[in-house]
């Protein structure tokens, strides 16, 4: 094994889904139809789908043997206790309930904990964080630090919570307004970065001075932990499963979407060791979810999760993941192609302001790279840019903080030579730049506009 260096897709492909070969043409009318928004395509004209790595990854064959094995009891059914015991073999906390979605658990948890004088921080919280927090009066507060928001600052841990701002604020806001403090590891919003055990430590003593419970947003936990494992001092032998049981050790609960680390098309839990919350969580949960042994999932869906639990801290499996999204952002890198750095776990962020200097912000750089990285190669991306956060409440527009196009990478989905083509495709659309125009929109809705705002090319 020592001997090579090649790092192979782990796993042969037992189940094909073709995709269909379109022309420009073809997609220029595509793109017209649909307003140039992406998320107005079908889904079945797109070649490479990078939209989201969330619920798109390709199931084991251990999987789709569970989705046979599944047991639909209503009430206490043996898919449930599987899917308990993958859950608390790595995350051995109290009370495990089961949701349709992380979005779910969030819903159920600031409902008990939230409220109109309530704070909640956060390294960054991620947007359905944030909503569900602000739904309920709450105030959400991102307090990464500042290497985190700078896209070109190398540093190993740049999703780390500043503890000196976390401190700050609990003093300043008065321990009886902050229920909870959050950690999202990896930090989807800021770039898919990851969070240090010495950070979560100093996070843990904060919270112990003032006895708040720290909860993680663990999506992204087992590339989490692989980014521990090599960037950490000390954790360069530890066994995968053994950094994740180290991290459910410093945390009070935690909020989870199996869409993400559970390697599942759909599912997520809330899981913590308070009782009385847990007591009140379950009675909302019995409202709006299901019963507490299926939540708002099927008993296949619960056994696809414990399945993808075991084989998502496989090292073999880690290894290709992060590599592979790196082996896109250090060929971007190479090509010239401005890309957020250190890259990311399950994403590559290339900075569109960088590369079109000349579009202004209002004229939104990342969507119209965005769709021209559709319209040239047929790959969809996402604008994560003034379009997605420049529209404010009360009707105003402002320029984001930084105008980026995600590639987020689904699990096990693509091969290499799907990635080679995006790096083609990326390389020749980035070296006439300098063609590329700004779009304006044509019409939007008040809020979430990036979803289905209607856009026109500047000529
Ligand atoms: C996806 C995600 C969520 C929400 O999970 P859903 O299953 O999409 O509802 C929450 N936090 C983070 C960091 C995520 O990436």
């Amino acid at each position: 094994m020592d001997r090579f260096t090649t790092i192979i897709e782990p796993f042969r492909i037992k189940s094909v889904e073709p995709i269909r070969l379109t022309t420009v043409e073809e997609r220029d009318a595509h793109l017209r139809d649909a307003g140039y928004n992406l998320f107005n395509l079908h889904a079945a004209d797109v070649l490479i789908d990078l939209l989201t790595d969330s619920g798109t990854g390709a199931m084991s064959s251990e999987q789709w043997a569970g989705i046979q094995r599944g047991d639909e009891s209503y009430a206490g059914s043996p898919s449930w206790f599987r899917f308990l015991d993958a859950v608390t073999e790595l995350w051995p906390f109290r009370h495990v309930i089961p949701t349709h979605q992380g979005r779910a658990a969030e819903k159920i948890l600031f409902s008990v904990i939230g409220g109109p004088d309530k704070v909640i921080p956060s390294n960054t919280h991620f947007d359905t964080t944030r909503a569900n927090v602000e739904f309920t009066g709450a105030e959400a507060i991102d307090l990464v630090i500042a290497e985190g928001r700078e896209p070109s600052t190398i540093h190993p841990f740049k999703g780390n919570m500043d503890t000196d701002a976390l401190d700050a604020l609990i003093r300043e806001r008065g321990v009886e307004h902050v229920p909870v403090v959050f950690v999202t590891v990896t930090n989807n919003s800021g770039g898919g970065q990851p969070v240090s055990l010495a950070n979560l430590r100093a996070v843990r003593e904060v919270c112990d001075r003032y006895g708040i419970p720290l909860f993680l947003d663990a999506c992204r936990f087992a590339e989490n932990a692989w980014f521990i494992r090599e960037r950490e001092d000390g954790y360069a032998d530890t066994p995968i499963p053994d950094i994740v049981r180290e991290m459910a050790s410093l945390a009070d609960g935690m909020t989870m979407s199996g869409k993400k680390d559970a390697l599942a098309n759909i599912g997520g839990w809330l899981a913590m060791n308070s009782d009385t919350w847990a007591e009140q969580c379950r009675n909302l949960l019995i409202l709006t979810e299901g019963f507490p042994t299926y939540g708002g999932l099927s008993g296949r869906d619960l056994e696809a999760m414990a399945a993808g639990l075991r084989e998502v801290v496989q090292e073999d499996y880690l290894r290709y993941r992060i590599r592979s999204t790196a082996y896109l952002g250090e060929a971007l890198l190479e090509a010239g192609v401005p890309c957020v750095q250190p890259i990311g776990g399950h994403a590559v962020y290339i900075d569109a302001r960088a590369l079109l200097p000349h579009i202004p912000p209002l004229e939104y750089p990342g969507q119209s790279l965005a769709a021209a990285l559709y319209r040239e190669g047929g790959i969809r991306s996402v604008e994560i840019g003034t379009v997605m956060f420049g529209l404010h409440p009360d009707g105003s527009e402002t320029p984001a903080p930084m105008e980026l196009v995600r590639l987020a990478i689904p699990r096990r989905t693509y091969t290499q030579s799907h990635v080679d083509y995006c790096i083609e495709v990326i390389r020749w659309v980035a070296e006439r730049a300098s063609e590329l125009r700004g779009y304006r929109i044509v019409e939007q809705p008040p809020a979430l506009r990036h979803f289905t705002a209607r856009f026109e090319p500047i000529r």
